[in-house]
């Protein structure tokens, strides 16, 4: 298969409304739709499905935008084989409606339809609230709490660390899946609704968080996400042509394609990890003209996190797998350039606590890898001492923040938190659905704390 270089644009196409229409019409109406309970932010697919099937296409849009303020994101990235299509009672005629893709249609046409969901007729301007928000961190779980608190009246002002909002869905996913003009459009409509967008704002002080309650803002929501990337143990000094693939998506979408290039075109390059952030950095390796890309994971293929589609997808592209092996180390040349990655064969032994039967090093088995380049993508937590920018919050081993995904309450009075920040790495539409959730608890908590006299208690979890 021929790989296009273009990294700029999604290559991916999406339905146009014959398509779209053609597929809600093979809905077959159920009375209570396993799809929309397969949606973990409530996007509702069997309502806005059975609309566009009846061609009222306004109201389709509207419950899409309505439930999901990043309708269009999660309709791209969402892997919803394993999600709304999964249970979908359209695959015992033939095959799943494809939702996804549906989804996305419909944000598509209102984009190009000019149909304005917030700021215009469909929605009325909510009467302004009192209360007063801090929302930290621009990705899904923080753009989707600040849509909701604003949709209530509430005045919402989001803290961003880096120079423009989404999160990972602006600095990681690459291009070719999920392009910036797409994020922007989706952005469009936070801004209708007055959300307050402060970039290059990171609030990454000793205490930072408390002191924006003590500013005046009523409630704190936390959602910063994994911003450092787990590196392979024992490396004392970085081969150049070592990247992490933070560094390396993050360099992609900042438009330094041609700085990378020269560590990658027409060499040989290793990719470390399993999932689907390896899997995407092994695709922008080919993309970027090497000449081969290695895949190397310690497990089976059937055990690696990335979804099916994905794996099928590198390995039409030309990725190769090398699979259970676990790289232990590099080989650098006098330059300090790597050369190798060092490799010892596995075996499957017992099962682990996450229940995938346990990696075992074969003694004698170490072999080099002879390349040019590395991506590390074997996982992310969160930055180093962050905890300090929120001390009354309880963290979990590895710095995780406490906070109970049925309310995004933390251990602190009036501070939340969501997104992956308190469950490890996680998707786009679970990001999603905390945003919402935090946002219900906020607006209970706001409730509360204008009915509560001073020095009485409001609903926090105990530490
Ligand atoms: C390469 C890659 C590809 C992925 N592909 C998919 C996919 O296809 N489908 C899918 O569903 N999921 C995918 N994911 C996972 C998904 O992107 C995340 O689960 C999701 O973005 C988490 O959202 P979040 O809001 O919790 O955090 P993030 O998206 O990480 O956003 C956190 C935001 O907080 C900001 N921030 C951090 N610290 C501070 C601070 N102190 N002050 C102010 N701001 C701060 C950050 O700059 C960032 O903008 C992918 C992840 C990666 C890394
Ligand atoms: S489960 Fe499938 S067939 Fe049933 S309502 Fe949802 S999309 Fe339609």
């Amino acid at each position: 298969m021929t790989v296009s270089n273009d990294l700029g644009g999604m290559e991916e196409g999406g339905f146009d409304l014959d398509t779209a229409t053609a597929e809600a019409g093979r809905c077959l109406l159920c009375e209570d739709p396993p799809c929309s309970k397969g949606c973990p932010a409530k996007t509702d697919p069997g309502a806005f499905i059975r609309k566009l099937r009846f061609r009222n296409i306004t109201g389709a849009i509207r419950t899409v935008k309505e439930n999901n303020i990043l309708g269009g994101a999660c309709g791209v990235l969402c892997p919803t084989a394993r999600l709304c299509e999964k249970d979908c009672n359209a695959k015992w005629v033939d095959r799943p409606i494809r939702i996804g893709k549906v989804q996305r249609f419909l944000m598509e046409h209102a984009w190009a339809t000019g149909f304005k969901v917030f700021g215009g007729k469909v929605f009325e301007k909510p009467a302004r609230r009192p209360g007063k928000v801090a929302v930290v961190g621009a990705g899904p779980a923080g753009l989707s709490c600040a849509a909701e608190l604003a949709k209530h009246g509430h005045r919402v002002t989001v803290f961003e660390a880096r120079p423009e909002p989404g999160g990972v869905l602006r600095y990681g996913v690459p291009a070719f899946r999920f392009e910036t003009a797409f994020l922007k459009k989706e952005l469009e409509d936070l801004k209708d609704l007055g959300v307050e967008l402060k970039c290059s704002s990171p609030v990454a002080e000793k205490g930072a968080a408390e002191r924006l309650l003590a500013d005046g803002y009523d409630a704190v929501f936390l959602a910063t996400g994994l911003w450092n990337p787990e590196r392979l143990p024992g490396t004392r000094k970085e081969p150049g042509g070592l990247f992490t693939s933070m560094d390396f998506l993050a360099a992609l979408r900042q438009g330094r394609r041609k700085e990378l290039a020269k560590s990658f075109k027409g060499k040989a390059c290793a990719v470390l990890g399993g999932g689907s952030v390896a899997i995407d950095c092994a695709r922008v390796a080919l993309r970027l003209g090497s000449r081969d890309v290695y895949l190397l994971y310690r497990r089976s293929c059937s055990q690696m996190p990335a979804e099916e589609d994905e794996k099928n997808q590198a390995l039409r592209e030309g990725v190769h797998f090398i699979l259970l092996s676990q790289p232990v180390g590099y080989v650098a040349d006098a330059r300090g350039r790597l050369a190798g990655v060092r490799l010892v064969r596995t075996r499957l032994g017992a099962e682990d606590s996450s229940g995938r039967r346990k990696p075992v090093e074969l003694k004698g088995s170490e072999w080099t890898l002879e390349v040019s380049a590395a991506v590390e993508a074997i996982g992310y937590k969160p930055v180093d001492g962050s905890q300090d920018w929120y001390p009354s919050v309880a963290v979990r081993q590895g710095g995780l923040i406490r906070a109970d995904e049925d309310d995004c309450r933390t251990s602190a009075k009036g501070i939340f938190a969501g997104g992956d920040i308190i469950r490890g790495p996680d998707l786009v539409v679970r990001a999603v659905q905390d945003g919402k959730t935090a946002a219900g608890s906020i607006l209970q908590y706001l409730g509360e704390k204008a009915t509560t006299r001073p020095g009485e208690r409001c609903l926090a979890r105990k530490p």
